[in-house]
């Protein structure tokens, strides 16, 4: 296919220049890094940023009176302003620095299902519901939760290709639901759950609700003010920004309930030697010292990407994957997970007497960089029956040329491997 055939690919294809790495060859072929469900690349303006508050502003926040340190907490709440703004937050939210979507899922469950200066939040007798086509890090930590305080955990079956119904999730709901949580996009599919439904059905069940918004906060940002949504968690390094961020955004009633899981300097108000009591939040949750530069860059992420345009950048990786999604399923012995799913930029398939790990190997020798296995998502892949898959991931300066490389190398991978 033509790259120029394509929908408005010339502004997004110039911003390539602001992403150095993808200048390089791999086993003597230019890279085509189709592996941004992972991770994606660092925006050059993001490391601007970073650079600038390390060269000029670096030291500690929150309890210095000197410039510096001044600069620093300016620099710190700026973003966290800035990126309350870019998730549609209002005045009855509350944004946490994390270091990803995991540790943010994790202070939720563990910190409704340990007691601490309260007694916790979830009950023995109580119910969590899960979807069945969550990250591990939307489950384990809910597994944990459900051990940990003796309620029940209740999985959202999806269908045989992966897909959610609301009305299962209606049929789930009890009084004793306390939490529903539920991703915004499937990392192992790419299929995009009807979540701004299903949030509000638990929700008018009296449940708190979880979004996980990591495979959909680069391109279709949901706006947390206009959902059902009680906590949204997603990370710096799948939207242009740093490894190591990331966000626990919520509503402030919500967020109050949680029990602080990691305790030190800054999350306290005061301490004696036998005790101590805690700071407001988001002070609360952040125990220690943050990652300053790191907040600095996530907010320059989430700048490029509205400077850009999120509907842009949505438009351009869901034409990729259509185009990928299109091509695999043309290739003889592939069958594409999720095929109908037009709402997301990740594509996985299995090949017939093709192992993905091969597939991989394959493809890396022609310099293009895909994903292989279970994706952190094994219940899923193992209710699809399907094994590991191949998965390929776009971002905003990929190229429809990239996706015929793709669909290439994977043809010429299955003749040489079948
Ligand atoms: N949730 C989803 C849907 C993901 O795709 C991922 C990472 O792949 C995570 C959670 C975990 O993110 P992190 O490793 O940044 O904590």
């Amino acid at each position: 296919m033509d790259d120029t055939s394509q929908p408005n690919p010339t502004g997004l294809r110039a911003l390539r220049e602001l992403f150095p790495v993808l200048e390089q060859t791999i086993n003597g072929a230019p890279l085509a890094y189709l592996d941004n469900a992972a991770t994606t690349q660092i925006a050059q303006p993001v490391l601007d940023a970073m650079r600038g508050f390390e060269h000029r502003d670096r030291a500690n926040i929150h309890r210095g009176v000197h410039t510096l340190s001044q600069r620093a907490t300016d620099a710190f709440e700026r973003a966290r302003e800035d990126l309350k703004r870019y998730v549609g937050a209002g005045p009855s939210h509350e944004l946490v620095f994390t270091s990803g979507t995991t540790d943010a899922l994790n202070m939720v469950a563990l910190g409704l299902s340990i007691g601490g200066e309260r007694p916790p939040v979830i009950e023995p007798g109580d119910q969590i519901i899960v979807s069945g086509i969550e990250h591990h890090a939307n489950l384990v930590p809910w597994q944990q939760a459900a051990r940990r305080s003796g309620a029940t955990l209740s999985i959202l079956q999806p269908d045989a290709q992966g897909r959610l119904d609301a009305r299962d999730l209606a049929r789930l709901l009890s009084p004793r639901t306390r939490v529903f949580a539920v991703t915004a996009c499937a990392n192992a599919t790419g299929e995009r759950p009807p979540f701004e439904e299903m949030l509000a059905l638990a929700a008018e069940a009296g449940a708190l609700t979880v979004l996980d918004a990591a495979q959909a906060v680069s391109h279709e940002v949901p706006a947390i003010d206009a959902l059902a949504c009680d906590f949204m968690a997603f990370s710096g390094h799948k939207m242009y920004g740093p490894m190591g961020t990331g966000v626990l955004v919520g509503r402030r009633a919500a967020l109050e309930r949680l029990v602080p899981l990691r305790f030190g300097g800054d999350m306290v108000q005061w301490v004696t030697q036998t005790g101590a009591s805690f700071a407001e939040l988001p002070a609360r949750l952040e125990g220690g010292t943050p990652n300053v530069a790191g907040a600095v860059g996530l907010a320059a992420a989430a700048a490029f990407i509205d400077k850009v345009g999120r509907g842009e950048i949505d438009a351009h990786v869901r034409a990729l994957r259509a185009n990928a999604a299109a091509g695999l399923a043309a290739i003889e012995g592939v069958t594409v997970l999720s095929p109908e799913a037009s709402a997301s930029a990740i594509v996985s398939f299995v090949a017939q007497g093709a192992h993905p790990h091969d597939i991989g190997t394959l493809l890396d020798e022609q310099g293009v960089a895909v994903r292989t296995g279970h994706h952190c998502a094994q219940p899923l892949i193992d209710h699809l029956g399907l094994g590991p898959t191949t998965r390929a991931s776009f971002a905003l300066y990929n190229t429809h040329d990239e996706v015929e490389r793709l669909l290439a190398g994977v043809a010429r991978a299955m003749e040489v491997l079948r």
